[in-house]
């Protein structure tokens, strides 16, 4: 069985200006040391604004700081006249490692489609930016379609052009546990996170689908990643709110202690 190293990835949506950005990295990645935390174990990856990240990969690189990070979207376009757009040639310049496609956020307040999610998460691939894809059902959706039918059909569309040599990371984030305190359960996690392997599977292989990580989102604190992170097919989290607390951030990180 192939190994897949745990993702813990701190979505900041749009909180913490480059200075703030920088006094967070640092902190973060000392507390980690102090922990003596094994990063080639869970690996750790932040999610700045646009406007953080230069910043953010400049004190990587100077203090040789083992955390990832990446953008928050991208444009699904190369270059041109995309006024306030970004595109995966700049977060590659400034060496992301991953980017964040297709949050509720983006597909809810900005009208985000699957189409445009595929579309950019194939701009992703080609500038080596590993897509992590977010899909996940609203309160809506659970009732009338139940839990993995709209994140299954979500994440088909949004595999649609990629092949099978690519690194991609999956996020299954219910809407209905976004921001809203009630995290799903870890069986409920599990069960769509399963299903969701199987549309890596179906479409990429079973190879890809053994070593792709698929992450559970929604309401994710230290007091319940260890949950989630027993369950076979969950391989990390993407967290928002308790993402912008250092401390609390390092200690679900440390889920493990
Ligand atoms: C998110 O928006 O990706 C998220 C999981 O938010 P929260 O952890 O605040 O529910």
């Amino acid at each position: 069985t192939v190994r897949r190293v745990p993702l813990i990835a701190g979505n900041w949506k749009m909180n913490l200006d480059h200075l703030q950005a920088i006094a967070f990295v640092q902190k973060l990645a000392w507390t980690l040391k102090d922990a003596s935390h094994d990063f080639s174990a869970v690996e750790v990856a932040v999610f700045p604004p646009f406007t953080d990240l230069r910043s953010v990969q400049t004190l990587v690189a100077a203090d040789k700081l083992p955390i990832a990070f990446g953008g928050q979207d991208v444009s699904e376009h190369e270059s041109g006249a995309y006024t306030g757009e970004i595109s995966a040639a700049f977060l590659e310049a400034l060496e992301s490692r991953y980017v964040i496609i297709g949050h509720s956020e983006r597909r809810t307040l900005h009208g985000e489609t699957d189409e445009q999610v595929a579309a950019k998460v194939t701009a992703a691939l080609k500038h080596n930016i590993a897509p992590i894809i977010c899909v996940g059902e609203t309160a809506e959706d659970l009732e009338t379609h139940g839990a993995s039918a709209v994140p299954v059909a979500q994440l088909r569309a949004a595999l649609a052009g990629v092949d099978s040599a690519a690194d991609v990371v999956v996020a299954y984030e219910p809407v209905w546990a976004i921001g809203s305190g009630q995290a799903a359960t870890p069986e409920q996690a599990e069960q769509v996170c399963a299903a969701l392997r199987g549309v890596v599977a179906e479409v990429l292989g079973d190879d890809v689908a053994a070593k792709t990580r698929i992450l559970y989102g929604g309401s994710v604190k230290s007091g319940n990643i260890a949950g989630f992170m027993r369950e076979p097919n969950v391989d990390g989290a993407l967290v928002g709110g308790a993402s912008l607390d250092v401390n609390e951030f390092a200690a679900i990180v440390r889920y493990q202690k």
